[in-house]
């Protein structure tokens, strides 16, 4: 007998991007509506979040100042708020250490230099392994959030039949940043390949991995056929060994390491006549579509693993009192509308106007 609800306690998704601006309350708005306790907002802005407190003279938004908007914009109804600092090359051994003290630093997002969207302050990865950032993360116990593809990669490199930025990135760097610093805690975000999914399956504890909706559903041939723009985001989707792996190492009732986070990245304009903004919109909508990769024979446990419980546990997250459910009953989609203008979630942008599953909190 097919399972038709499923009861859950809320979760955390630890990757979203809420920007900035009035239409953050939208964003924090959607993400309560699909049974969300909490999330990481990541810290991409403009400016980045590239300071702890808003009186030190750097000239990005600090953590202080960035979770003051998200909070004011209803951020303050989640039980839990991680706001990461972006690494930028302003970032020191001695900021790590002076955040953590004050107790606004629980994790740092390397971005790849130029890699996606609002990504210009990053900096080369073998920077912060040698200037002191990553052994006083490692020291201190602060989370790396690592966007792992190699920057500066072109033509068949950056995207081929045999390997890809990602791809790369995982064969060449990720082992050499594991071997250096063992104790650091690394969240590999949004994995795409199965080169990635083997790396997170084969470290020790310290590493996890977070999956996103559309890495489990779609392969590059469902964004090429129709030129399905909605579905650009980086890393982009790969090819159906890919999403198998992805597939089997979260359906695998042993997964511990793999969790949400749904990177769900709004954008108000998303194709333009010079290109097209990477991120996918999936607020309002994950659970629902998440669901639909899991096999439910077994019962709905490893899909709580990867929804409610292997995150959480990750980040030494308190777990949530509160329950919502998931209906197998068709559910509307519909643009989000935000003072910068309507938001298309996911779905909606692949032509998809109703949801098979539900949400009821
Ligand atoms: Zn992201």
């Amino acid at each position: 007998m097919s399972i038709e609800s499923i009861t859950l306690p809320l979760w955390y998704d630890l990757h979203v991007h809420l920007r900035q601006g009035q239409s953050m309350q939208a964003y924090v708005n959607a993400h309560i509506s699909m049974g969300c306790a909490g999330l990481l907002a990541m810290p991409n802005t403009k400016p980045p979040v590239g300071k702890i407190h808003q009186k030190d003279s750097l000239p990005y938004w600090s953590i202080e100042e960035y979770r003051s908007m998200i909070l004011t914009a209803g951020g303050d109804k989640f039980d839990v708020l991680l706001t990461p600092l972006y690494l930028t090359g302003d970032t020191s051994g001695d900021m790590i250490k002076s955040g953590v003290g004050s107790g606004l630093l629980q994790a740092a997002k390397y971005y790849p230099p130029h890699g996606t969207t609002n990504a210009d302050h990053g900096r080369p990865l073998e920077s912060f392994m040698s200037n002191g950032v990553l052994a006083a993360m490692e020291e201190m116990g602060v989370i790396l959030c690592v966007h792992g593809e190699e920057h500066g990669l072109s033509g068949e490199s950056y995207f081929g039949k045999n390997s890809n930025a990602e791809d790369y990135f995982y064969r060449e760097r990720m082992p050499r940043l594991r071997d250096k610093f063992p104790k650091l805690k690394i969240v590999c975000e949004h994995i795409t390949t199965k080169t990635a999914a083997d790396f997170v399956a084969q470290s020790d504890n310290n590493i996890g991995a977070t999956i996103t909706p559309q890495h489990l559903m779609f392969t590059v041939a469902d964004l090429l056929q129709g030129l399905k723009y909605h579905l650009y985001c980086l890393p982009l989707v790969k090819f159906e060994e890919d999403r198998e792996a992805l597939l089997s190492a979260v359906n695998s009732d042993k997964n511990t390491k793999f969790f949400a986070g749904t990177d769900s990245a709004p954008h108000t304009t998303k194709a333009t006549e010079c290109g097209c903004a990477a991120g996918c919109f999936t607020g309002g909508v994950a659970p629902q579509l998440y669901i639909q990769s899991f096999d439910l024979k077994k019962g709905q446990g490893v899909f709580e693993a990867f929804l409610c419980h292997n995150g959480a546990a990750f980040y030494n997250l308190p777990a949530p009192q509160k329950t919502f459910t998931l209906i197998k009953k068709s559910q509307e989609v519909c643009a989000v509308p935000t003072p910068d203008g309507a938001v298309m979630p996911l779905p909606l942008g692949l032509g998809q106007k109703s949801l098979e599953w539900s949400v009821l909190l």
